[in-house]
């Protein structure tokens, strides 16, 4: 074994505190799953087969804001985007702007393996996952969804949020909010020292139909490449972007930075520059080295590494994970 093989996952960054003990601890179970599946298919098969595992899960488990999770647009439809690298070959598929299927992250793994493209949006993505073989998933749209939006809908429109005022204005001014707690992610390295990525989203509450953010563009949301490592972000997708943060945090450790010095840097370039509350972001480096850093509240996050017994899971910055330097 060249390398000890290492997942490490996110459920997105964003403001825990107001969250009841009951939704943390349901992510905490979620995460350790996913975790813990992921690891499974890290030790038989490659690390792109773990991100993909791992991320599924969180997109089947309704909990966070992908896959069955997703949150709705200011339309009150379902959004989403995902993306998958393979650090062997610098392989990229991404999808943006779908809905009606469970597994974003596959129809994107699908899209690197099998077309000459890297990214398909919208509906024509939705067809090339039928002619693939995904199912329709038709329950993307629930109750409890469609009764949160009314209460964001209605703050946001009171004034009582703070992002998105440029749509806010355009609304109230009838010319036609945000919370991204709840993304999910992963990166990790086999015992080849090859290394992956993977992140799925349903954007955030209230954004316009037809937003792509970080998490379908190469170095955005996502970057791996054996030769430094794997990152993945979370949070908001337009500042995210402009720093092409995972890229950044890749090509610190293609530099030999550690992966957890990496994600500091990144985190701290993009507090530097928008201040804080925006984002985190998870990282593995070509040695197996891990780290993860975020300015908001709190950032959903589990480890698996040969030779624990079970994943480590936390959310917020006071709890204990394993962290190296
Ligand atoms: N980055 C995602 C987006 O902007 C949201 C998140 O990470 O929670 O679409």
């Amino acid at each position: 074994m060249k390398v000890r093989p290492v997942i490490l996952i996110h459920g997105g960054a964003g403001n825990y505190k107001r969250f009841a003990a009951e939704d943390l601890e349901k992510r905490r179970v979620w995460l350790k799953k996913a975790a813990a599946e992921g690891f499974d298919a890290l030790s038989s098969k490659s690390a792109l087969d773990a991100v993909e595992v791992a991320v599924k899960v969180m997109e089947d488990s309704g909990v966070f804001n992908a896959g069955l999770g997703s949150v709705l647009s200011l339309n009150k439809k379902v959004e989403m985007d995902a993306a998958i690298m393979d650090g062997r070959d610098l392989g990229v598929g991404a999808v943006a702007c779908i809905s009606g299927f469970k597994n974003p992250v596959s129809i994107a793994r699908r899209i690197m393996e099998e077309t000459d493209h890297i990214l398909i949006v919208g509906k024509a993505a939705e067809r090339l996952a039928e002619f693939f073989g995904f199912k329709r998933y038709g329950n993307l749209i629930t109750e409890a969804k469609l009764k949160r939006f009314e209460r964001v809908y209605n703050d946001w429109i009171e004034g009582k949020r703070s992002r998105m005022l440029k749509i806010r204005k355009m609304i109230l001014e009838r010319k036609g909010l945000f919370d991204f707690t709840g993304t999910v992610g992963a990166v990790a390295i086999d015992s080849e020292g090859n290394v992956a990525s993977a992140v799925s989203t349903g954007g955030y509450w209230l954004k316009l139909p037809g937003r792509v953010g970080d998490v379908p563009l190469v170095g955005c949301g996502f970057y791996a490449d054996n030769n430094g490592g794997a990152a993945s972000a979370t949070g908001i997708g337009e500042l995210i972007a402009r720093l092409t943060l995972s890229k950044f945090c890749c090509d610190l450790m293609r530099a030999g930075v550690s992966a957890q010095k990496a994600c500091e840097a990144a985190i701290d370039l993009i507090t530097n520059k928008f201040g804080k509350g925006n984002a985190g972001i998870i990282a593995v480096d070509d040695k197996g080295n891990w780290g993860f850093a975020f300015n908001t509240a709190g950032m959903g996050r589990a480890l698996m590494a040969s030779g624990m017994d079970e994943p480590a899971v936390a959310i917020f910055d006071e709890e204990p994970f394993p962290t190296l330097s």
